[in-house]
Parts: structure tokens; sequence; C-alpha cells
């Protein structure tokens, strides 16, 4: 069986894991947490990188700095994780979905600004596949209108948009470092900061409403309960499993472009004779090969493919039911517009097996049973 993912494994991750350990300091904000925020920090230009217990909270953290609360209102596409909405939802906020284009799947920037309204405080986007959206519009927007923009990049590490980093954009990015991510130590995540006066209190919200940060650095002589925050910090033996693949993330990065570029050769054909669709990558944005789908005719084909596949021991998987049409969604949102593209298009997606060391084999099998399903 091919499987959809394989968790990054460098062989480097049980000395870093092991070194922690003897550190004797396996809490969080230890050396390794210092290193990956360092690393993270050179790598996307960002004043402050945090890690945290995931991407999820990471994009609690934004809702917090933003102050987000009851009635405010989240512009946000509804083809997402839950966790793009819920980070705000559970701050009181209604989630308004816009729908997305269909060459990228990532929010329709031309549709935002209709959806702004008195409450509006924020525009959540998502950079789906690690494809960046349509950012220089959006941060224009924002500005016209006085909203954050916070960048939910979990999916978005290593690539770029206009030779930005993604998550580094925005107001805010979050980063994911789950185990189906190309970087991951289990669970995990990271907070992105464009703007210093922030630092301050997100460090507090992250350390349970204390200046527990200012007392480790001594610049405080005892820390003090200062507003209300939750727990986010990461043991430092998961920062050792990450720094691990961080160190190695070029060689990560080019394994999985190398994969993703010969799944898109051997399936153009197929394309070209309009069997299926391929993934576009708009001019301005360099991808991190987070993911390799294609579309087919419609929801029927796409099963059809699907359960081909798996018959064939090729773990192939779709993607997200759009929020909008979840119960959750129902209760804490509403779509602006027409919905469009964002179930269509859902229904059409097929996610291929796609993971660091997948083999050049592996691909091409996968691509074959592709072509002999369509016939080709
Ligand atoms: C994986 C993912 C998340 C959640 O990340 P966690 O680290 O598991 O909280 C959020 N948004 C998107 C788009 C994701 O792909």
């Amino acid at each position: 069986m091919i499987t959809f993912n394989v968790p990054p494994f460098t062989g480097k991750e049980m000395d870093y894991i092991r070194q922690a350990v003897e550190n004797q300091k396996i809490c969080g904000d230890g050396e390794f947490t210092k290193k990956c925020n360092k690393w993270m920090e050179e790598r996307t230009g960002t004043a402050k990188c945090l890690l945290t217990t995931s991407c999820t909270h990471a994009t609690e953290l934004t809702a917090l700095l933003a102050n987000i609360g009851d009635g405010d209102e989240v512009i946000m596409p509804s083809y997402t994780f839950v966790s793009t909405a819920d980070a705000f939802v559970l701050r009181g906020a209604k989630a308004v979905f816009v729908d997305i284009r269909p060459d990228t799947m990532n929010i329709d920037e031309n549709l935002i600004e209709d959806a702004v309204t008195e409450k509006t405080k924020a525009i959540a986007v998502v950079h789906y596949a690690g494809v960046g959206c349509e950012m220089d519009k959006i941060m224009e927007i924002a500005k016209r209108h006085g909203l954050y923009v916070i960048e939910d990049a979990a999916q978005g590490i290593m690539a770029s948009y206009k030779g930005k980093a993604l998550g580094a954009i925005g107001d805010f990015g979050c980063y994911s470092f789950h185990e189906t991510k190309n970087y991951s130590m289990g669970e995990g995540g990271a907070l992105l900061i464009q703007d210093g006066k922030f630092i301050e209190d997100a460090e507090i919200f992250r350390e349970k409403g204390t200046d527990r940060s200012k007392y480790y650095r001594g610049q405080v002589d005892k820390y003090r309960w200062l507003n209300y925050g939750s727990s986010y910090l990461p043991s430092d033996m998961n920062a050792a499993y990450l720094y691990a693949q961080l160190e190695m993330a070029d060689e990560i990065n080019e394994n999985r472009l190398a994969r993703w570029n010969r799944y898109w050769e051997r399936l153009f054909g197929l394309a070209e004779a309009g069997k299926i669709a391929l993934p576009s990558i708009p001019e301005g944005c360099t991808h991190n090969a987070h993911m390799f789908y294609i579309k087919a005719k419609d929801l029927e084909e796409r099963e059809a493919l699907r359960k081909f596949l798996g018959e064939n021991e090729i773990h192939a998987v779709f993607h997200y039911v759009p929020l909008h049409s979840a119960p959750a969604g129902i209760k804490f949102g509403r779509f602006h517009g027409e919905d469009r593209y964002t179930t269509k298009e859902s229904d059409r997606l097929l996610r291929l097996p796609m993971f660091y060391k997948l083999k050049e084999e592996e691909v091409d099998y996968i691509t074959g049973k592709v072509k002999e399903f369509y016939g080709a």
C-alpha cells in the first residue's frame, strides 16, 4: 500500500531528543525551541516567531492579539480546515465565508471587499497547498478598511509570494508542524509576528497571562499574572524533533518538489486532453510541494477514481468538506455571496500520496494507474 502520508523523519531526531533530555530542561522555551524560533525568524524575516502547541493555538493567539470578540466578523474561505474558523468563533466572532478561486482553491481576493461590514475585524487567508493567496490585493483592502490580516500558513512554510515568505506578509502568520505537514514535531505550530509592538502581549498570552518569558530573560525578578491567557508552549523534546528537520529544510523541500514535478509531467497529457485538471501556480508564487492534487469531472468520477486507486493499493484522499455546510458552520458562520466554486471544486478534488522520500517509482506507479482509469 502506498499511504497518503508518511511523517517526515531525517534520522537526527533521536539524537536531538536525547540532547533535550540530557539538558534537563524539557519544558517549553528550552534550547531547541529557541533554535527553531531563530531559524524561522531568519528564514522568513519576521520580527518574532514563537513555537506553539499547534497551528490552531497559534491562530487562537492571533485572535487574542487582534482583540477579536463577541459580535466581530472575520472573513475567510469556507474551503479550509476547521481551525481557521475555530480560533475566532471561540472568542465569540462570526465566520464570514467567501468563495474561492478554482485555479488555486484560495480565497477569491476580488470577493473580499463586498463582504466587509462595520463588524469586520480581520481577513483570515489560507494558502492552500502552500500556494500563496493574492496578498498585494488583500493587504490593500485590509489597509483601506483598517482590518488585520491573519495568514493561516499551516501548509505554507518554505513557500513565498513575490519573494516574501508565506506567513510573514500579513500582521500575523501561523504555521503547523502536525505530522501531515512538510516539517513536523508530531503536534505543534508557530506564530509569526510582523510588528514588534505585539511581541510582549503574545508572550504573555502564550504563558498563561504572565510575564514569565521576561522573568526567564532576567528582565523582572518575579513573574506575575497580568492578563488572561493560556498554555501554548510545546515541550522542548518536540522542538528537538522539529529542529532536526528544519536543519534539512532545503533538502526536504527539493525532494518534495522533485516528486511534485514528476507527478505534473506524467499527468500533463491527461490534463491537456481535458480529462483532469491540475493545480496551477500563479506567477510570483513559489510553492513548497505540500500537496499534489488532481480534479476529476465531478464528485461521482472522483469517488470512482479514489476507489480504483484504493483497489490498486494507493491511498488517495479528498479534502475539506466546506465549513459553511457543516453543523458548526451553519451555527457560527454565514456564506457571503454565491457558492460558485467552493462546493463544486472540493467535490472534484483528490489528493495523491505526497511525502518526503516518496519514491520516483511510486509516483510512476500512481500516475500510471490514474492514466489507466482514464483509459489513456
Ligand atoms: C493542518 C492545518 C491546520 C491545523 O494545524 P494544527 O497544527 O493541527 O492545529 C490549520 N489550517 C490548515 C489550513 C491546515 O492545513
